[in-house]
Order: C-alpha cells, then sequence, then structure tokens
C-alpha cells in the first residue's frame, strides 16, 4: 500500500510539474507579441519619370571591376563619373567630392551642427560581368537598360547602381528643394567592391581612420524586402542586416609519388584529398544562434502562427531543438553556422599516370563570433591528416563584422523610415550572409547596417549576380522616397531618438 500511494503521489507530482511548464510555456507565448505598430504611412513624394531613364543610362555604362582590360575599365569608370556629373548638376556643384585612387567617389554634404556626427552611405559602382555563354538566355540584353514589363533590366539595375542612383536622385532633390543639413552627410561609391573594394571602400575606410572620423550610422547595400521569404510570415519583411557573416577561402593540398598507375600506392594524393574533403562535407563546423539571428525571431516570432511562437517565445527550453532543426536544412543552416563549401578540384593529368599533387578549394562564410583562425584549427582537426596542407586562398578574406544594436537611435530611424516609405512590411534586424563594403569599415560606428529597400521573392535571389538582373520601376522609385526620407529625419532634421 506504501509502495502504490508512492507511485500516486510521483506521478501527481510529474503531472504538476508538466503542467506548470505547460503554464509557462504557453504564458510566455502569450506574452510574446509584436513590439509597437508602424509608423504612420506618408503620402508618398512624387518621383520624376526621368529617375527610371537615368538609371538606365547608369545600366548601359558597364563598368566591370574585374575587366582586365586596364584602358577599357579606365574610360568606362571615366565615362560613369561624367554621366553622374551631367544628370545630378546641384550635387555636383554644392557637395565637396573627392577621389580616392582615381575612381572611387567621396561626396560631402556639410552640416551646420558640428556636434553631431556625420552619417555615411555607401554603394558601389562596379558591376560583374556576364558569365559567357549565358548571354542569349537574357530577356533583353545585359547592358540595354531595357525598360519593359514594370522593370529596368539589366546588370547592375539592382546590384548596386539602384542604390548609388536612388540616393543621388534623393540629394538632388533635396538640393533643388533649398534643404540644408543639420548633419553632415557623406556619400562613399568604391568602383572594385565585387573583387574586395580594396582600393575603393577600403582606401576610403583608412582615409577616415587616420581623420580620426567616426559616424552616427553607416548604410551599405545588403538584405532586401523580402517577400514570402521569411516561412510563417505572411507580410513583405524589410531585412536590416546587423552582421555580415566573414569570408575565408582555403586551399587543401595532397601530394604523392608520381608513377604508373598500374602499381599504385594504398592512398594516391588524389584519394587523400578526397578523404579530408568528405570529412569536412561530413562534420559541419558547429552551429549555434548568434544576436542577428536571435534579434530576428524576437521581431519576427509574434507575427508567426501558434507553433511557431510557442518555439520562440521558449528558446530557454528549444533552443537546442530549434538550431538543430535549422542546421538541417540547406534554406536554413547559414543562419546558425559557418557554412562549408568545396568549390574546386584539381589534380591529375592523365588516366594512367599518379598524380603528384591535388588540391581542393574550400569557401567558408563565417559566424559573427568566430574567427578565421579559429575556423582554420577546426578545419585541421576535422582533416586530422598532417600530410594534408591548409593554406588561405582566394581574393577576398575578412572575419566576420561586428553585430550592430537594434536598440540603437540610429536602427530605429531606419525602421521608422522604412515603415513610412513602405507601410505594409514588418522591419527586422537579420544576419547578411555575403560580404559588402561595410566590412571595410568596422569600427567606425557603432551601428552600421546593410539594407537594400527593394522587394525580392525567391526566384528573384539568383538574379543577382546572375542572369536577367532587374528592378521593378515602383520599387525604384520606393528606394528614392526610402533615401529622401532618411536624409530628411536624420540629416536634414535630426529627429532625437534616444538609444535605449
Ligand atoms: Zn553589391
Amino acid at each position: 500500500m506504501v509502495q502504490r500511494s508512492k507511485i500516486i503521489s510521483g506521478v501527481l507530482l510529474l503531472l504538476a510539474l508538466v503542467l506548470v511548464v505547460i503554464v509557462i510555456l504557453f504564458a510566455r507565448m502569450l506574452s510574446f507579441t509584436a513590439q509597437k505598430g508602424a509608423a504612420d504611412a506618408m503620402t508618398p513624394l512624387t518621383v520624376s519619370a526621368q529617375a527610371i531613364s537615368r538609371l538606365s543610362q547608369a545600366v548601359q555604362i558597364p563598368a566591370i571591376s574585374s575587366q582586365p582590360d586596364k584602358q577599357q575599365r579606365t574610360s568606362s569608370f571615366q565615362q560613369f563619373h561624367n554621366f553622374l556629373a551631367q544628370n545630378f548638376p546641384l550635387v555636383h556643384g554644392e557637395l565637396e567630392i573627392e577621389r580616392i585612387n582615381n575612381f572611387a567617389l567621396l561626396y560631402r554634404w556639410q552640416g551646420t551642427d558640428n556636434t553631431l556626427k556625420p552619417a555615411l552611405l555607401l554603394s558601389h559602382q562596379d558591376v560583374v560581368p556576364i558569365e559567357p555563354g549565358t548571354e542569349s538566355d537574357w530577356h533583353y540584353p545585359p547592358f540595354a537598360g531595357e525598360i519593359a514589363d514594370g522593370y529596368l533590366w539589366g546588370r547592375g539595375a539592382w546590384d548596386d547602381k539602384s542604390t548609388l542612383m536612388a540616393s543621388l536622385e534623393a540629394l538632388e532633390m533635396l538640393l533643388a528643394n533649398g534643404a540644408k543639413p543639420t548633419r553632415t552627410l557623406l556619400l562613399a561609391f568604391g568602383h572594385d567592391e565585387e573583387v574586395g573594394g580594396e582600393l575603393g571602400a577600403g582606401a576610403i575606410a583608412e582615409q577616415f581612420r587616420q581623420q580620426g572620423m567616426t559616424f552616427e550610422y553607416i548604410l551599405d547595400e545588403g538584405a532586401v524586402i523580402g517577400v514570402g521569404l521569411v516561412p510563417g510570415v505572411e507580410q513583405p519583411v524589410a531585412m536590416v542586416a546587423t552582421a555580415e557573416k566573414g569570408y575565408l577561402t582555403l586551399r587543401l593540398s595532397s601530394f604523392g609519388q608520381g608513377g604508373h598507375s598500374s602499381v599504385p600506392p594504398k592512398v594516391t594524393a588524389v584519394g587523400r584529398l578526397a578523404r579530408a574533403v568528405n570529412r569536412l562535407q561530413e562534420q559541419p563546423l558547429p552551429a549555434k544562434l548568434t544576436q542577428p539571428v536571435r534579434d530576428m525571431f524576437s521581431e519576427l516570432g509574434p507575427h508567426m502562427p501558434w507553433t511557431k511562437r510557442l518555439v520562440l517565445a521558449n528558446l530557454w527550453l528549444f533552443e537546442p531543438v530549434l538550431v538543430a532543426n535549422m542546421a538541417g536544412s540547406r534554406s536554413t543552416q547559414a543562419h546558425v553556422r559557418t557554412t562549408t563549401a568545396p568549390t574546386m578540384f584539381s589534380a591529375g593529368v592523365k588516366e594512367n599516370v599518379l598524380p603528384q599533387s591535388a588540391s581542393a578549394v574550400v569557401n567558408f562564410r563565417i559566424l559573427p563570433g568566430q574567427t578565421r583562425q579559429q575556423v582554420i584549427d577546426l578545419v585541421k582537426t576535422i582533416i586530422d591528416d598532417a600530410s594534408v596542407t591548409v593554406e588561405e586562398a582566394g581574393s577576398i578574406s575578412s572575419d566576420p563584422s561586428a553585430v550592430s544594436s537594434k536598440h540603437s537611435a540610429a536602427f530605429k530611424s531606419l525602421k521608422r523610415v522604412i515603415e513610412q516609405v513602405n507601410p505594409d512590411v514588418l522591419v527586422s534586424p537579420a544576419l547578411l550572409f555575403g560580404a559588402t563594403d561595410s566590412r571595410h569599415f568596422d569600427g567606425l560606428s557603432d551601428n552600421i547596417y546593410r539594407f537594400t529597400p527593394i522587394r525580392v521573392s525567391g526566384p528573384d535571389i539568383k538574379r543577382i549576380h546572375g542572369t536577367n538582373e532587374r528592378i521593378a520601376v515602383e520599387d525604384y522609385e520606393n528606394a528614392i522616397r526610402f533615401y529622401h526620407q532618411l536624409m530628411t529625419s536624420t540629416v536634414i532634421n535630426p529627429m532625437p531618438l534616444n538609444d535605449g
């Protein structure tokens, strides 16, 4: 009897505990609500029909930074500069303009209040080339600047002439209305972002460091207004990247004695290298939630269906399950881990000749909080073969950026402006997987954000650097409205918004 009553009271205790946990889970879910409503929508600013044809003309000047012909490269950038000077006469008449390394452009609109830190907008002038053999897949020739079906088509229409031109359009409009800045505004347009950005953004950032300048905020191209990109959220989501991943490329090499393939060793250089690559593929780097992704969930979670909301409101319990789940899916794993992508493999010259060496190239995109050296150390541990050498390769190499806050006045201003211009969207912090010029400016501001104010749905993602790159005319007009309002509310009449 005693035994039985002990069991019954044990079961009751367990049930009570389960009940308490369920109550906590649901209570947390119910209190997991969206932060205050969107800002008041604005009456849309009228944008001149000339704006899209100016962007079209910009697209027709193919300033390709990887163009090997130096003369052609030089003349395309000069042509682009002349085009800008002709089309934005007030900007070029009233702002100080500096050229760095001949082709990078730095515009300065001097404010009246020197106690305010300046704001800095970044874009890049250069574009990537068209992959040979894909020209005929374009609906319109990539450098024709064709406007059709509600879109402007062409290389650079999105990346990144859209933000460069939209910010100049906004500035020209403001100057035409006699606007005077309170806060100093700088615009920096590098010319080699697509090949690493050292001579453009890198040199400009170095100059700022030498001058001891720091910025209230820095805004670069980056994440977009995703339409249907966040599972469970119906509204479009303006993703403002508060950090970007680091970039590292490693070359793995193995070596062997040459000779005839009829008398092979137990493992050839190819076999050894393949084993190393396979180990890396089989053992991905550890997964975890970083601050930008946590911030994204706390912003968007309340807008998701209750099952997801229950999980996101209770990360104290579900975090390991959530992380494991995200790490297991191709579409979500980049949010939670440093990704491993073997991209190139070269070895051997003939089918019956033993290779003397073999090499593979592996590209990593590093989570905030981890360093390149930590990744290299992990890679060596995973490969676990001292005869395979590991060295840095590739033209770009950078640690992940610092993480900027979503509580800063600058983020709040950005959020407000995005909501004013796009009343239907939610604004969320995010982690950017790609690298931007903003990484050169790490440390020059506590508030570095990466956002391109255009709408992108799933099938559009491959257009960037790909075939049929385009921008909707309406999106471009909204991008101009975005910069106009951003300059108005943070530079001309800076609104006091408290950090906190
Ligand atoms: Zn870009």
